[in-house]
């Protein structure tokens, strides 16, 4: 869908249900930069047909929001078009990890038929781990050609979140720092790295945004933002209180 003059979001890609995940991409004058690449190379082929026809003539670049699979499960996609892959130096994801997560998605699936034929296989065909090959640790900017987006380092979800910024369309892409519909996740840290979270909440309340692609569910707009900023600080203020996860049992 189309959020802007420049800004699009790819949303509804397929991850472990009920989760979807979203993905983006900002279309500069030169530059056409694509913010996650979705859960396998199925997504990355979606997420390229759309970005690829808005401005054909331009030069594809890729960021990463974070460094769990269902942001760079396409990376290898690109990678293999000889499009740049840039994200946090903290992703560096081995093949055992990957192996390990279609394992967990395997043991997801119902039927024990399914399961024995180890259909998880079929989500992740000519998918293979793709660290990012243009590493950052700090805040930076892209220039793509007439407009200029702020890359902002916004940890907590992960210690490798970040979040893409067009200021002058307003749209922010925030990958899960933000969920929208979904209980955030936050058993992939502890209580200093909620704390350090809210701090990135504070860091992308502060600009305002009209449009909030986050890493899961609807796009936020309007006024909607704050609610989704709101629900999400409420429930980590509350897991920092009682020191574990709203989703702790799971997770142990
Ligand atoms: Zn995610």
């Amino acid at each position: 869908m189309r959020l802007s003059q420049r800004c699009y979001a790819v949303t509804g890609l397929g991850y472990s249900a009920p989760w979807f995940v979203n993905a983006g991409f900002l279309v500069g004058d030169n530059v056409t930069l694509i913010v996650d690449t979705g859960g396998n190379t199925m997504a990355a082929q979606t997420i390229y047909g759309y970005a690829s026809a808005v401005r054909p003539q331009n030069t594809l670049r890729v960021i990463n929001t974070e460094k769990h699979f269902d942001h760079i499960g396409g990376n290898g996609f690109f990678r293999a078009k000889g499009v740049d892959v840039w994200g946090h130096r903290g992703i560096v994801r081995t093949a055992e990890e990957f192996t390990a997560e279609i394992a967990e998605f395997n043991n997801g699936i119902p039927d024990a038929v399914r399961r024995a034929k180890g259909e998880a296989r079929a989500f992740f065909i000519d998918t293979e781990v793709t660290n990012p090959n243009r590493p950052i640790d700090e805040d930076t900017v892209f220039d793509l050609g007439g407009c200029i987006a702020t890359i902002l380092l916004t940890p907590g979800h992960t210690d490798t979140n970040l979040s893409v910024w067009l200021p002058e369309d307003g749209v922010l892409y925030c990958g899960d720092c933000l969920i929208n519909a979904y209980l955030p996740n936050l058993d992939a840290g502890t209580v200093a790295d909620w704390k350090v979270w809210l701090e990135s909440l504070d860091r992308v309340e502060a600009l305002q945004p009209a449009f909030v692609v986050a890493g899961h569910g609807p796009v936020a707009a309007g006024e909607d933002v704050a609610r989704v900023i709101g629900k999400v600080r409420g429930v980590l203020q509350e897991a920092i209180t009682h020191g574990h996860s709203p989703t702790w049992q799971k997770a142990k």
